[in-house]
């Protein structure tokens, strides 16, 4: 017998019908003799709609206030899951963040989880019950209904699979595992097997839908045994999904490369002709982190007579902003010949825990983009990634040759 939580997302719970076979399958788990802790999102659209509605009457919505009113969407949902299960004769009772009590701090609409107490679910579990938890709820000391941020079940699953030191947490989505890119860019993309949580991260953090970040770095830190899976296939033709492993669990020989992803979400700034001397990257960085806005990428080239030229990436939505900010501190402190933002840009990156211990990894995806003409912009490289930005009208192009050379398409 495993204790196993599932996390069903929004598509999943989508419809009526779709909610009846949720609860056909978690009976199947259950009746393999499981215990089984489901955690549910909202229906599809349900969060939107009700965020919408609050921006309807008030411009910027009370935090306070939102968070009572987003969480109903997950309160109708574990609701309607326990009433399908008990249709078909499996026990089964819900609960709201605050009746699990999953205790956050007070930091309305992106709170964190501090603590979750085990003692009523432990007891509905062991007297033979399907526990119901609404996701991205839960409640802070004063008993303030508190969200964990935009697609937060996936961490109230994976916190909850820590708390009770679940065998498994599996992830149930409208597709059936982790790509080696977006099939809809590369038709030959394969679903993984397993992928380690370091790669997951990058992945997800480079425009990979599939697991909210912070789902991830929760589950890495407990070790929390981590799958994605489908929630759309049918009975008796399931896969396995993708399991996301310690690096130092993965017994098979690993490719060098695990995936190529992408972000079209990026845009390009530089200032050309800055005075080069200590400070100016801190004069033109500073500005912008205080107006929150997140910095990806820094490229400052080799200063001749004196000057030289500074380029940065941010995300798109935040490129107008960043650029009045940066026009102000040009103007005011740093000096600098012009600037010049490019908007139509895009960020591609092959990911691979293997390129450790293999060099030649840059050297190859540098010529293969080469080989088709592919100008690259910028480069950065962590450990475990090597990232390029190039023009946006070549990303098709760029993922399908990469996902091509690196071997991904047997
Ligand atoms: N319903 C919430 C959202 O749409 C949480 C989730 O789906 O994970 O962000
Ligand atoms: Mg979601």
């Amino acid at each position: 017998m495993a204790l196993i939580v599932q996390k069903y997302g929004g598509t999943s719970m989508g419809s009526p019908e779709r909610i009846k076979n949720v609860a056909k399958r978690v009976a199947r788990w259950q009746s393999q003799g499981h215990q089984i802790v489901v955690v549910v999102s909202a229906m599809s659209g349900e969060t939107n709609r009700l965020i919408g509605l609050a921006r309807e009457v008030q411009a910027v919505p009370d935090p306070r206030e939102l968070d009572v009113m987003v969480s109903t969407g997950e309160q109708v949902t574990i609701a309607l899951l326990a009433m399908a299960l008990k249709g078909i004769g499996v026990d089964a009772k819900s609960y709201t963040g605050a009746q699990v009590k999953i205790l956050t701090d007070s930091s309305h609409t992106k709170a964190r989880i501090l603590d979750i107490e085990e003692r009523n679910m432990r007891a509905d579990l062991d007297a033979g019950k399907v526990i119901i938890v609404a996701g991205f709820q839960g409640v802070d000391e004063h008993g303030a209904i508190t969200t964990l941020g935009r697609g937060g079940s996936d961490t109230t699953g994976v916190a909850l699979a820590a708390a009770l030191n679940a065998d498994e947490c599996q992830i149930y989505t409208d597709v059936d595992g982790v790509y080696t890119t977006d099939p809809r860019i590369v038709p030959e993309a394969r679903k993984l097997d397993r992928i380690t949580f370091e790669e997951m991260l990058e992945m997800a953090s480079l425009g990979s839908k599939v697991l909210q970040i912070r789902s991830v770095e929760f589950a890495g830190k407990y070790k929390v045994k981590l799958r994605v899976l489908s929630s759309f296939e049918e009975e008796g033709k399931e896969t396995n999904g993708t399991l996301i492993t310690l690096e130092e669990d993965s017994t098979m020989e690993q490719p060098i490369i695990s995936g190529i992803a992408f972000n079209r979400d990026e845009a390009k700034l530089t200032v050309l002709g800055v005075p080069d001397k200590p400070g100016i990257a801190y004069q033109i960085l500073g500005p912008i982190s205080e107006a929150n806005i997140d910095v990806d990428m820094i490229i400052q080239n080799v200063g001749h007579d004196g000057t030289t030229d500074f380029s940065f990436t941010v995300n798109r939505g935040d490129y107008e902003r960043a650029k009045k900010i940066l026009e102000e501190s040009v103007k005011q402190h740093v000096g600098a010949r012009s600037i010049i933002g490019d908007e139509k840009i895009c960020k591609v990156s092959a990911v691979g825990v293997g390129m450790r211990s293999h060099p030649g990894v840059a050297s190859q995806m540098f010529r293969t983009l080469a080989e088709e003409g592919i100008n690259i912009q910028m480069i950065s490289t962590s450990e475990i990634k090597i990232s390029v930005v190039v023009d946006e009208k070549y990303l098709e192009l760029a993922v399908r040759v990469l996902h091509r050379a690196f071997g991904l398409d047997q």
